[in-house]
């Protein structure tokens, strides 16, 4: 299919034709370990495709096409490896409307938004690492006299990449980007949920003119095929952006199968704190919602911990009910602002739960309030949660959904202590005037990204990754090609 489409996203919705299979070595494949299934639209129920349901044995058979495809696309050159993964990124440039109409009907984002961020974004990160392939330079260390020392980052061999749902493209382009720019070779596997985007992706790939068994897309459930990866024997690493408790599976494969190198971008419970010298508290309640309700709240450094310093708590909360209005649910085809759908009925009812314990523990400051759209109840109002005790659950865990809770603080330490008391650490925001306070407060944070005067800022330049049991490993930025290179010594002796 061809884009472009016009803009009546629901129509072009109803006509489009969706293949669901999985993509090894260079073609589409029906092959399952057992029958397909049905994967279906939160944005209002609609079938979208039967989606592969692949076995180990599709597993072994992608590995083993990516173990083959290896020696000659580590060895083809920088230079022909970013000529490719530029191509693919011209035609995912062209083909931008269908990618964002297939990511909004499988995750329940607005179009608004895939349009104007996810498939832009992850244009740009692949492209951002084309450019990066050939620019890379090793090193000269210091040696006795007599003898020179090469160090050049060598790739690893075939990676597995294990992506979630919330950011289904731009996560996956996070991963196979560096892997692929660096020469190795790539399985990946989507959330189950959300696959559809990224086997187009495979599919372009190819046409673009990556080598069949470079990057390999198998689907199916995170037991079946996400676990075959992580005890395969045959490969070598393993990326994971996900959950905690999932991180630590794969941490027990890795050491029960062949010591393969991880990087996990596991879960978050991100604090923003608002200081009450902020110049414009306005614009930092704007920013807070959008820290906190962005994606339906699905994002893992999602700031939903909001603590507020006590003289300008009330007035905060005022201005956060007024910009969180601008994040009520809308028909995520109508090409409106608003959020979209949760990824899917079930997740909502999670969600839902935590409001209920807020509400019975605490109280709900505004939301809380489940919708219907078009026949699907995958949508909820953005939340706020407070008056909960400093040990509540809702403060320390991830709640994944448009749920934050407001907090009031009185100094400066007890901020900084109650924004580090979760097992997480992947992000943090700073809200203040005082340069000083800035410069303390995020040396005293424990977070991978701390944002001052902002929130959740990150871009293809910058490291993207946690502290704690957010895992390690760090995605985005020349940082992301340590996991999947290593550094390898050849040291020649001429005297
Ligand atoms: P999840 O961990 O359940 O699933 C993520 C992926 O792992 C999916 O592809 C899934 O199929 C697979 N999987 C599930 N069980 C598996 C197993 N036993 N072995 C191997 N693979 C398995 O997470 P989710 O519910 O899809 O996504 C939400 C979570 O992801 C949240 O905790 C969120 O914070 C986290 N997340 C983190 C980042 C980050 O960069 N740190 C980004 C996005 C999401």
């Amino acid at each position: 299919m061809n884009t472009t489409l016009s803009l009546d996203w629901r129509s072009q919705a109803d006509s489009l034709v969706i293949d669901g299979r999985a993509f090894v070595d260079g073609r589409r494949v029906a092959a399952g370990g057992q029958p397909p299934r049905p994967t279906v639209s939160p944005v209002d129920g609609r079938f979208l495709a039967e989606l592969t349901a692949c076995g180990s044995a599709d597993v072994d058979v992608a590995v083993a096409a990516a173990r083959r495809a290896f020696p000659a696309w580590s060895r083809v050159g920088a230079e022909a490896r970013k000529g490719v993964l530029l191509a693919l990124a011209a035609l995912m440039e062209r083909h931008a409307d269908e990618l964002a109409l297939l990511e909004t009907l499988d995750s329940g984002k607005p179009i608004l938004q895939t349009t104007t961020v996810d498939v832009p974004g992850a244009i740009s990160t692949l492209r951002w690492y084309a450019e990066a392939a050939d620019k890379q330079a090793g090193e000269l260390p210091a040696v006795p006299p007599g003898a020179t020392a090469l160090v050049t980052r060598e790739p690893l061999g075939v990676v597995a990449a294990i992506v979630p749902w919330n950011f289904p493209l731009e996560i996956a382009v996070w991963k196979l980007a560096p892997a692929l720019a660096a020469g190795n070779t790539l399985v990946l596997k989507p959330a189950e949920q959300t696959s559809l985007s990224v086997l187009r992706l495979a599919e372009l790939a190819a046409e673009a003119g990556l080598p069949d068994g470079v990057l390999n897309v198998v689907t199916g459930s995170g037991r079946e095929v996400g676990a075959a990866l992580a005890h395969h024997m045959d490969v070598d690493a393993l990326a994971f952006t996900g959950s905690t408790a999932v991180s630590r599976t794969l941490l027990e494969a890795s050491g029960r199968s062949n010591l393969k190198r991880l990087s996990l971008e596991a879960g978050g419970k991100s604090s923003n704190i608002v200081f009450a010298d902020t110049e414009d508290l306005a614009a930092a309640a704007a920013k807070a919602a959008f820290g906190a309700y962005y994606n339906q709240g699905q994002v893992c450094s999602a700031n939903s911990r909001i603590l507020v310093q006590r003289e300008v708590h009330d007035e905060f909360a005022a201005l956060l009910a007024t910009a969180a209005a601008g994040y009520a649910p809308e028909d995520p085809l109508a090409g409106l602002g608003g959020n979209g759908a949760l990824i899917s009925s079930t997740h909502a009812d999670d969600v839902e739960r935590w409001i209920v314990r807020g509400r019975a523990d605490g109280e709900v400051l505004f939301g809380g309030e489940r919708r219907e759209i078009r026949g699907s109840d995958a949508y909820l109002e953005p939340t706020l949660l407070g008056g909960l005790p400093a040990d509540h659950d809702v403060h320390r865990e991830e709640i994944f959904g448009p749920v934050a809770v407001l907090q009031p603080f009185d100094t400066e330490a007890e901020a900084v202590r109650l924004a580090n008391a979760t097992d997480y650490g992947l992000a943090a925001s700073v809200w203040t005037s005082n340069l000083s306070r800035a410069h303390r407060v995020a040396g005293e944070l424990l977070a991978g990204t701390v944002s001052v005067n902002t929130v959740d800022a990150l871009g293809n330049t910058t490291p993207f990754g946690g502290f704690k049991q957010s895992g390690f490993g760090r995605d985005l930025s020349l940082h992301a090609f340590d996991n999947y290179t290593a550094p390898k010594t050849t040291w020649i002796q001429f005297g």
